[in-house]
């Protein structure tokens, strides 16, 4: 055991890289402290340099719903990287992958790869008001984008934990097109649609928003949407970067049969590396270059690196049927958190739908909006993070983000877990 290294390390990174980080959220400010540095992940462990191993239910940010080095990813990756990383040429690898998730997702005919989720909604975005000719559109108060100028505005977690309602450096004139409405009032989308619809390109939306911590939708406001955007000729976009392989085969509009024109996807699809991809009806998606004049282009978008580890991972998703017992081993440890906060007389909510949670201290019976997130418990939830960090469970760095379960989480892990929690809800 060696203390203080994360120390030094995070020092010595503040001088190279601005807040020693290369993401916002990473750097603890939410909760304070010292960030810990990673030396390697296994399974649902991660490790770090002062030679303390975590139970992890942050799972980069929820790309990793089989665990970290999940040996069959690992082995195919390696095989491929062998024959060149990137070429700049088509290879057959992309239409099988592209063929994967248009078989997967009921309103995915066609789709575009690239390399993370911000791109993905910023080219949905742009091809939305392309396809339309109108150039206003309407997000949700607390969903995340990406860090679009346009879209972030009121965009969850990390501008939330920083708290600054959007960011220095977006003009007026680049977000004045942007509606911000509250998640789960269709009454007010209603009426800004009928105010506006000549303007309106599309509504992006979190169909179960996950980065102001998870929030559940409504019975009928998905559909709402749907409709309300289909009578006005507006597109209607899912981001299901989060939620797409995450809750089922098939995403959020196959779970509640809503489809959507276009869909955002990122984090799971790339298998624990970079990507994003944008689908959709073929008759949008072909508005796009070369078919179309919506310019949209990338680099190393399509590399078999990503695309590999993408297939691998959807094959895995599919084959073994694994959803189930990821709902199963969530619901486990979210109805004993909720026991032992009864218990110990710890005011919580907890949000979940399969293998994702937020616990939301908060005196509220219920959280369903970004108004409501916002009248959480930071304080505790700072206390509750840093001394399930001390006691080996690593989870995410803000009370405005969602715990993932992966494959690789194990029943003992689950145990350990409650019991942490069960020690911890003692002196919070
Ligand atoms: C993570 C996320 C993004 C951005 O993806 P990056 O790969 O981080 O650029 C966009 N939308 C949602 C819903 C996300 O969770």
């Amino acid at each position: 055991m060696v203390k203080g290294i994360n120390e030094k390390l995070f020092n010595e990174a503040k001088r190279y890289i601005p807040g020693g980080v290369n993401s916002p959220v990473r750097a603890f400010k939410a909760v304070g402290g010292t960030p810990v540095f990673i030396k390697k992940g296994k399974g649902s462990k991660i490790y770090d340099f002062e030679g303390n191993s975590y139970i992890d239910y942050c799972m980069s940010w929820g790309a990793l719903i089989l665990g970290h080095a999940y040996s069959e990813v690992i082995r195919k990756v390696k095989s491929v990287i062998e024959n060149g990383t990137s070429f700049g040429a088509p290879t057959p690898l992309e239409t099988e992958f592209a063929k994967l998730i248009c078989d997967a997702f009921p309103s995915i005919e066609m789709l575009r790869v690239m390399n993370s989720g911000t791109e993905a909604c910023m080219s949905a975005v742009r091809l939305a008001r392309g396809y339309t000719g109108r150039k206003k559109i309407i997000k949700f108060a607390g969903c995340y984008h990406g860090h679009a100028d346009y879209l972030l505005v009121q965009a969850g977690s990390g501008s939330t934990t920083f708290g600054i309602p959007s960011s220095l450096g977006l003009p007026d004139e680049y977000i004045k097109h942007t509606f911000v409405l509250s998640y789960n009032n269709l009454d007010v989308v209603e009426k800004v649609v009928k105010r506006y619809y000549k303007d309106i390109a599309c509504i992006i939306v979190e169909p179960i928003p996950a980065n102001m911590g998870v929030i559940l939708p409504k019975p009928n406001f998905l559909k709402g949407l749907r409709e309300i955007s289909e009578y006005y000729n507006i597109v209607l976009i899912f981001d299901e970067v989060i939620t797409g392989f995450r809750i089922n085969y098939g995403g959020v509009e196959k779970l509640y049969n809503i489809k959507p024109d276009l869909t955002c996807l990122g984090k799971i699809i790339g298998g624990g590396f970079p990507i994003g991809g944008l689908g959709g009806k073929k008759e949008i998606m072909e508005f796009l270059s070369p078919v179309g004049s919506v310019y949209q282009a990338g680099t190393l978008s399509g590399n078999p690196v990503s695309i590999t580890a993408g297939i691998s991972t959807l094959k895995i998703l599919k084959n073994k049927n694994i959803y189930k017992l990821l709902e199963e081993k969530t619901d486990i440890l979210c109805s004993g958190i909720k026991e032992i906060a009864m218990k110990k007389d710890i005011h919580i909510v907890i949000n979940k739908i399969g293998s994702m949670f937020t616990i939301f201290f908060t005196d509220e019976k219920d959280v369903y909006d970004y108004q409501k997130v916002l009248k959480s418990n930071t304080e505790q939830y700072r206390k509750f993070f840093h001394k399930m960090l001390k006691e080996g469970i690593y989870l995410p760095p803000s009370q405005f983000e969602a715990n993932f379960v992966s494959l690789s989480h194990t029943e003992k892990d689950i145990e350990k877990t409650l019991k942490a929690i069960y020690d911890v809800f003692k002196n919070i």
